[in-house]
């Protein structure tokens, strides 16, 4: 059976701050430059969700894209979209909402149930950085 991974793409928006609560705001500024700013700031976020399986040959599809957006509203989007990562999120009451963190915060947020195999996280922090993850 040939087998294939397919992508849906969502988008939300969030408020985070990165900070070190150890450092002094000058030293959070120098690690992490204008995302330290203590009174947070936004970013659009895109996510890109990808599954793989094996072609059903009586649908040709791997797995309903419409259910796999179903699944990503109810379990990322309601609990991320609009939200202060930093006081809203309890993920990251003591997690630094990096964009590899929130990826893998995702990541458990997804796992089990999907209607095939998470192959891998794709999250545009801008569009000039993402980072990936696949769970290991
Ligand atoms: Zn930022």
């Amino acid at each position: 059976m040939p087998i294939v991974t397919i992508t849906r793409r969502v988008h939300f928006s969030a408020a985070h701050r990165l900070h070190d609560p150890a450092l002094s705001d000058e030293e959070n500024l120098r690690v992490f430059g204008p995302c330290s700013n203590p009174n947070y700031h936004g970013h659009n976020y895109e996510l890109d969700v990808s599954v793989t399986g094996e072609v059903d040959p009586a649908t040709g599809y791997v797995a309903d894209l419409g259910t796999i957006k179903r699944l990503v509203e109810e379990r990322v989007i309601s609990c991320l979209d609009h939200k202060n990562l930093n006081l809203d999120v309890p993920a990251f009451a003591d997690l630094n909402p990096t964009a590899e963190n929130i990826v893998i915060v995702i990541w458990q947020m997804l796992q089990g149930g999907l209607p095939a195999k998470l192959e891998k996280l794709v999250l545009w922090e801008t569009p000039q950085n993402y980072v990936e993850y696949r769970g290991e």
